[in-house]
């Protein structure tokens, strides 16, 4: 089995709005609907390209981090490849903590419309604003790929000069993005913040910010990503208090098969 799901129900490095620890239950409740099929654009059944391993235990007494890492450890240990739903996007560097213990070399790829390089936000190094700065600072990943940035500011841009960060951002165009994707090299660990999309496209996150990629651009990005190169992935932000119609989770569910395709 080459890919297994893992929830991570946590919200609670979220500067703005709680929410995104409902994520995971309405993925998969958007998943399994009738209202569509499970099969991908590679025209294949993607309940055959991973297991479901439900959600992460937060307990309130461990540090969530710490499980997340473990948990994410032993999925590996186990062989198969994790595919991680936030939850908000704080959880990406305990995930990557694991992943990079395991990898001798890191590509990270960064879609978000927000670079979330803050050395701390709101005095909390941890914020979900903050995750590629604690990434970097370790030195968990090699290189660094941005795609569909459109919110960087003064101290931001410091910091992603600071750690080399290639920052592909959305005003250089599609062609610029899809590129950077099709060039990835070695073992990749796609990171998606949803909010990467036009909140006419996904409304439903916590930080919407206009001017985004559409649906299909996102899709395009995913598939320009070299096949077999993904060692894991998290699809993270989704807040099902703003979504429409479950419009956000669906797009999720998209997202989704289409990165299963891509290990
Ligand atoms: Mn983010
Ligand atoms: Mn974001």
């Amino acid at each position: 089995m080459p890919a297994t799901l893992l929830g991570v129900p946590f919200d609670g490095a979220s500067s703005f709005q709680r929410g995104a620890a409902l994520a995971p239950a309405a993925i998969r409740a958007a998943f399994h609907s009738p209202s569509t099929n499970t099969w991908n654009e590679d025209v294949t059944d993607t309940t055959s390209l991973f297991l479901d391993a439900g959600d992460l235990a937060i307990d309130g007494v461990t540090d969530p981090r710490d499980s997340i890492t473990e948990s994410v450890a032993e999925l590996l240990q186990q062989g198969t490849t994790p595919i991680l739903l936030g939850g908000d996007h704080s959880i990406t560097w305990p995930i990557v903590r694991a992943i990079r213990a395991r990898a001798e070399r890191l590509t990270i790829l960064h879609l978000d419309a927000h670079p979330d390089l803050y050395h701390s936000f709101d005095g909390d190094r941890l914020s979900h604003a903050s995750p590629f700065a604690r990434i970097m600072e370790e030195k968990l990943a090699n290189h660094l790929v941005q795609i569909g940035v459109r919110t960087m500011n003064g101290h931001q841009r410091d910091q992603a000069r600071r750690f080399g960060v290639e920052v592909v951002p959305m005003r250089s165009g599609l062609e610029a993005m899809v590129t950077a994707a099709r060039r990835l090299d070695g073992p990749v660990f796609l990171s998606l913040d949803l909010d990467v999309l036009d909140p006419a496209f996904a409304p439903g996150v916590s930080h919407a910010e206009p001017g985004g990629l559409t649906t299909r651009e996102v899709i395009g990005i995913i598939q320009a990503i070299p096949r077999g190169r993904l060692v894991g992935a998290d699809l993270v932000e989704l807040n099902p208090a703003n979504d429409l119609r479950d419009l956000t989770a669906r797009v999720a569910v998209k997202l989704l098969k289409e990165i299963v395709a891509r290990v």
